[in-house]
């Protein structure tokens, strides 16, 4: 008898690098979580199998959705070549004004110097100082990455900015993220053709107007930083809010732990209960 999924945990992941820091994990445990996966049966599944899911569809048993937020250099370097080596899939949220030209660079597996690779503060930095190409995907990177298969790519906006920050009132708040949303599907139309329905909140952050700007600018998945699995058959058609596990630098037995709870909805939603 075939088993079907009774909740999808998606993995929300930054950087894979072997230079520490915030939301950080190390190539080792990346590369051991992702033999823990292959090994174990699970399904890495993509955005529009995701979406099916959630609108009602069966999914196998095993199935994870694997996330990677801002489009960091070190995702190609280090987080490409294992999902390849493995079959595995993953989604990437691009912020799209961070993302530069150029030939392709050197990837673990490839051969050739590999490109420094900055820490999450010293990226911030590089960005903030108009350097963004030190920490951040090349199209030319995102390109090969799509034809390998192993990463789907998606709106994170085009410019990472928290429009309720900046903002002296609501108007001008809809009006940057508008703005923003819109720039973001100009840069991923000319570069990858098309956008999906799927977008990731800059920060997590999201609220009444910042759902009712991105539904009409065409979006019906939202990915959150949010903890908690995802079920299928919810009455939420219009909207489908994706919670996610961040992934912490730790051996594939933590992953394997958190993975057993939270395909399990009784015991994923008692284990968030208690954590809180
Ligand atoms: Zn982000």
């Amino acid at each position: 008898m075939t088993k079907f999924a009774r909740a999808v945990p998606v993995l929300m992941y930054h950087h894979i690098s072997t230079s520490p820091g915030m939301i950080t994990v190390s190539p080792e445990h990346f590369a051991e979580q992702m033999a823990y996966l292959a090994g174990a049966g699970y399904t890495t599944i993509g955005s529009a199998q995701l979406s099916a899911y959630l609108a009602g569809e069966p999914l196998p048993e095993k199935s994870v959705v694997l996330t990677f937020d801002d489009g960091y250099l070190d995702n190609w370097v280090h987080a490409h070549p294992v999902l390849q080596a493995h079959g595995l899939t993953a989604l990437c949220f691009l912020v799209t004004s961070w993302i530069g030209e150029g030939p392709v660079r050197a990837h673990a597996r490839s051969g050739g110097a590999m490109p420094a690779l900055l820490n999450h503060h010293e990226g911030e930095r590089a960005i903030e100082n108009g350097e963004p190409d030190r920490a951040i995907l090349r199209w030319s990177e995102i390109h090969a990455m799509r034809e390998a298969g192993t990463f789907e790519f998606h709106s994170h906006t085009h410019s990472h900015v928290r429009w309720d920050q900046v903002s002296a009132h609501a108007e001008e708040k809809c009006a940057g993220l508008s703005r923003d949303l819109a720039s973001a599907r100009a840069a991923l139309e000319q570069n990858l053709g098309a956008v999906s329905d799927h977008l990731c909140w800059p920060q997590g952050y999201h609220d009444a107007d910042y759902r009712r700007i991105a539904a009409q600018a065409g979006f019906r998945h939202f990915y959150t930083c949010e903890p908690g699995s995802n079920y299928a058959g919810r009455n939420d058609d219009a909207a489908r809010s994706i919670t996610r596990l961040e992934v912490r630098n730790k051996p594939a037995s933590w992953l394997a732990s958190r993975l057993w709870v939270h395909t399990r909805p009784t015991i994923s939603r008692a284990y968030l209960k208690i954590k809180r």
